[in-house]
């Protein structure tokens, strides 16, 4: 494992990282917290799977265990003084249940919530390898199900920022022709509501071996004047801060300079290295 500090990274933060209790990932906040100051990482941001009132699935935390959440954050904080920690959550938006995400709102001082769309509204997650099988040949109905859910969590005023807008590329496949199509709805709701983006490492270790989003995206949001997050929807220790040279290079040769940070959802704004 490399502790040395990458120059890259000084100015960074990485915001999209998870705990074991959403039962998909390794490393508790303390370890992650050890590993950014070894990595020379600004800040760090958790933001584990929401609970839901109801047992839902079988990859966040039970409602439950959102008082161990706060606890395991606060441990890393008093372990590692000398490093900004924030706390949030990766919501998952699902219509006709916003009400929730106020609810969890108003249960702690969160620092950023994340709005992703993991399920489309026909009621499957478009990331789920256990339904790799309905994406061969289905693309164009699936990335259109899933863009105008995404336009509408952008719309629900829930979120700081959104999560991986191109998710559902995860297993390479895409729909023919000029994808900008699909991004337009949201690229435009992006610009008129203010929320910020994430360019998410993680697609690099995925089939599609590319970041979230892709070059066109992160084009036409920054001619919008959207702002952008660097983050690495890590998910075990040793993927926190993974591909950010990657997502700098992308982020900076589409013209950005700057990258965002939340503090009780009050925004501000770093220098991209
Ligand atoms: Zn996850
Ligand atoms: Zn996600």
């Amino acid at each position: 494992m490399q502790t040395t500090s990458p120059p890259s990274l000084r100015s960074l933060s990485d915001y999209h990282v998870h705990t074991p209790l959403c039962r998909h990932a390794t490393g508790w906040p303390t370890e992650f917290a050890e590993r950014a100051v070894a990595l020379g990482l600004d800040e760090l941001g958790f933001a584990d799977h929401n609970p839901m009132p109801e047992p839902f699935d079988d990859w966040r935390m039970l409602l439950e265990e959102l008082p161990r959440y706060l606890e395991e954050v606060e441990k890393a904080r008093a372990a590692y003084p000398q490093l900004a920690i924030r706390i949030g959550l990766e919501c998952d938006y699902l219509e006709r249940r916003e009400g929730w995400i106020e609810k969890l709102a108003g249960m702690t001082k969160w620092d950023f919530f994340i709005g992703s769309v993991h399920y489309l509204n026909e009621g499957w997650e478009v990331d789920h390898p256990k339904y790799v099988g309905r994406h061969a040949g289905q693309a164009e109905e699936i990335w259109a199900s899933y863009w105008r859910t995404y336009e509408r969590c952008i719309r629900s005023g829930l979120f700081d920022f959104v999560a991986h807008p191109d998710l559902p590329k995860k297993f390479g496949f895409r729909p023919e022709g000029d994808l900008r199509r699909f991004y337009d709805g949201s690229i435009t709701a992006l610009a008129e509501t203010g929320i910020a983006f994430e360019i998410n490492t993680a697609g690099l270790r995925k089939d599609c071996r590319e970041l979230y989003p892709a070059r066109e995206f992160v084009q036409a949001a920054q001619q919008a004047g959207v702002p952008l997050l660097i983050n690495s929807d890590s998910h075990a220790v040793d993927e926190l801060g993974a591909g950010f040279a990657e997502a700098v290079a992308l982020a900076k040769s589409c013209g950005y300079t700057a990258t965002a940070r939340f503090a009780a959802h009050k925004i501000s704004f770093v220098p991209l290295p």
